[in-house]
């Protein structure tokens, strides 16, 4: 964010550096119960990024300390693959993977109903393999998914899509080269059914009427994304994925 290319143009005629329009997502696709061993999962293709989401629980929450005896713990790790980006990750946590960890932690928590699991843990694995930009939000995406794959009771799924700006014009769903050398970036998740945002992070600078057309944007973009999270939902439990 915030880079400067010299010559470089983002948004031309009406179009971006990918030939989408200003309001238009990049290609996406969802399969859920793709990981035998977990209790939920979900594969997530979302331009180039590449995303596996894995669930297990509610099960025993150990160490034994670490338990609520009202409610179920929700364990986030959003881990970026050494071989995700150009140049090698380093393995391990890393602040901005702490920081997105937490906040989607925070998001979920909003949504699962915890209180019918009390001492127990509700673990979700995001493994990000391929890293074009927009993983946090195709992370959220997925992890989503695979915890109505795990049968856990939810008030809603949660969708998750960014808005940003680049060479001065408020677009959907940023690129990786724009996201490099864009203006502003603002990721955001809510809850479909009842319009609840759970999820919010803004990264430069918009005014307070870009921040609404891009807000609008990115509530516009979780629209059809929902419709996509739950088809492949449907997908899987009418029996037409993996045999199931
Ligand atoms: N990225 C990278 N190495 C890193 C972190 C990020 O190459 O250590 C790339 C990756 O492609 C990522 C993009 O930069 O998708 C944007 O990162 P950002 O922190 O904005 O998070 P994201 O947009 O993926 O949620």
């Amino acid at each position: 964010m915030g880079m400067k290319k010299e010559g470089l143009k983002l948004f031309e005629n009406g179009k971006r550096i990918d030939g989408r329009a200003y309001d238009e997502l990049r290609p996406i696709k969802m399969e859920v119960g793709v990981l035998k061993r977990a209790d939920g999962s979900c594969y997530l293709e979302w331009g180039g990024n590449k995303v596996l989401a894995a669930v297990y629980g509610p099960r025993e929450c150990l160490p034994r300390h670490t338990q609520d005896p009202l409610k179920a713990r929700i364990n986030y790790r959003y881990n970026m693959a050494p071989f995700s980006t150009d140049e090698r990750v380093r393995p391990g946590p890393s602040r901005r993977s702490i920081e997105i960890s937490k906040l989607s932690k925070e998001a979920l928590e909003h949504v699962i109903f915890t209180e019918y699991f009390p001492k127990t843990s509700i673990d979700i694995f995001v493994e990000i393999l391929q890293a074009d930009a927009g993983t946090r939000c195709a992370g959220l995406t997925a992890a989503s998914l695979a915890l109505a794959d795990a049968g856990i009771p939810m008030k809603s799924l949660i969708t998750a899509c960014a808005a940003g700006k680049i060479d001065g014009k408020v677009v959907l769903d940023l690129g990786k080269l724009e996201d490099n050398f864009g203006e502003a970036d603002l990721p955001i998740a809510y809850m479909p059914r009842t319009k609840e945002l759970v999820y919010l992070q803004m990264d430069g600078d918009l005014t307070k009427d870009e921040f609404k057309e891009a807000l609008r944007l990115a509530l516009k973009g979780c629209d059809e994304i929902y419709r996509i999270q739950r088809d492949a939902l449907k997908k899987a439990y009418e029996g037409e994925v993996n045999g199931r």
